[in-house]
């Protein structure tokens, strides 16, 4: 492992942000902390750049302790959500900041910044301030200020989440561009699990100051561990066992062994399939039409119910329909919110 968090702790007076939380990075791998406002995920990266203190607990940069180490000799690049660029100087005078504190000569220098005005495609901007630039063009050069020193871990605090829609996608794909062709270790904060899916090669999902689950974007969203995971990636259909056991009896054939409130289903919008019958017993409430695909939103003897289906439907807005839903539909999460754990 590259970078490694072990066992980190940290209190603020009686308040624990952190609780005993481990986590790695390898080479060259893009990791997104994903999770609600508060769960922790600022003060690890914090804790990462060297920030912030631990209380217990130690970081290892390629099994060297850091914890001697203050932040300016880590030699890690930040970025954060605020563009926070000096605004007295140019844009190439911020991303030449990082080199001309370390003596580089002038002149590699000035080289380095059109390279990197270049990547980031903003080679006419060198003179400008950033009062005259655009929130995305700002985060541009903060960026390219972050990776002008080569760092040896890239640490990025929502780096997009002031940033207007169309905006933030451009940007989220040239980081995730510039991260693969640099190669850098990249750790990234977000609440926002659209972008932790786009970006990450591995989620670690975190929910009052502990790690709930870490794996692939695949993993978290196909084979999430608990309920608090699937709700976070935003899986709809989350059905308890005791509805199920009423409703369709046969789809608990995979549900593991537990009480009731031990297990829920997650039944993902594409896996129930729906046919126009008029003694149905879920009615449509809304048909939305989203581009490639449409979302039918259905109140059912489930509860609610969303479906989603990328052909093309014969059902209407107010319509009663019968559902066909299989075993196989079904993936069994563990309860947490039933441990208080939520
Ligand atoms: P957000 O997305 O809102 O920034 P987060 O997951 O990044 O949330 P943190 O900023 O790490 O969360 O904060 C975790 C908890 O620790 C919060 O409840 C916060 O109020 C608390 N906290 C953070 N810094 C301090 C501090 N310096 N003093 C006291 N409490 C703090």
């Amino acid at each position: 492992m590259y970078l490694t968090v072990r066992n980190a702790t940290k209190t603020y007076g009686t308040f624990t942000a952190l609780d005993d939380v481990s986590i790695s990075i390898e080479q060259g791998e893009f990791v997104c902390l994903l999770g609600p406002s508060g769960c922790g995920k600022t003060t690890l990266l914090r804790l990462i750049a060297g920030l912030t203190d631990l209380d217990a607990g130690e970081i290892l940069l390629e099994n060297e302790p850091l914890s001697a180490l203050p932040a300016r000799k880590r030699g890690f690049g930040i970025v954060f959500q605020s563009y926070s660029l000096f605004p007295n100087m140019t844009v190439a005078e911020n991303i030449g900041y990082g080199l001309k504190i370390r003596n580089v000569p002038a002149g590699d220098i000035a080289a380095r910044v059109r390279e990197l005005l270049d990547l980031i495609k903003l080679p006419h901007l060198a003179d400008n301030f950033p009062g005259q630039l655009s929130g995305g063009q700002q985060q541009r050069i903060a960026l390219a200020r972050a990776i002008a020193v080569d760092p040896r871990v890239l640490l990025l605090d929502e780096p997009l989440s002031a940033l207007d829609a169309k905006v933030r996608a451009d940007l989220r794909s040239e980081i995730r561009q510039l991260q693969r062709s640099l190669g850098i270790p990249t750790l990234m904060v977000t609440h926002d699990q659209e972008e932790a899916l786009a970006l990450a090669d591995k989620i670690i999902c975190m929910n009052h100051g502990t790690v709930v689950q870490a794996g692939s974007p695949e993993e978290l969203y196909h084979k999430p561990a608990t309920r608090f995971v699937a709700d976070f990636m935003g899986i709809s259909n989350l059905i308890d066992t005791g509805t199920i056991r009423d409703v369709q009896p046969d789809l608990l054939t995979h549900r593991p062994e537990g009480a009731d409130d031990a297990y829920i289903a997650c039944i993902r919008p594409e896996q129930i399939a729906l046919t126009p019958a008029e003694d149905g017993p879920a009615t449509v409430r809304t048909i939305g039409f989203l581009g490639n695909l449409r979302r039918i939103e259905l109140d059912s003897p489930f509860g609610p119910l969303v479906v989603e289906t990328h052909g093309a439907i014969d059902c209407r807005e107010g319509q009663s329909v019968q559902l066909t839903i299989t075993p196989e539909a079904c993936t069994w999460v563990a309860n947490d919110t039933a441990e208080g754990a939520v």
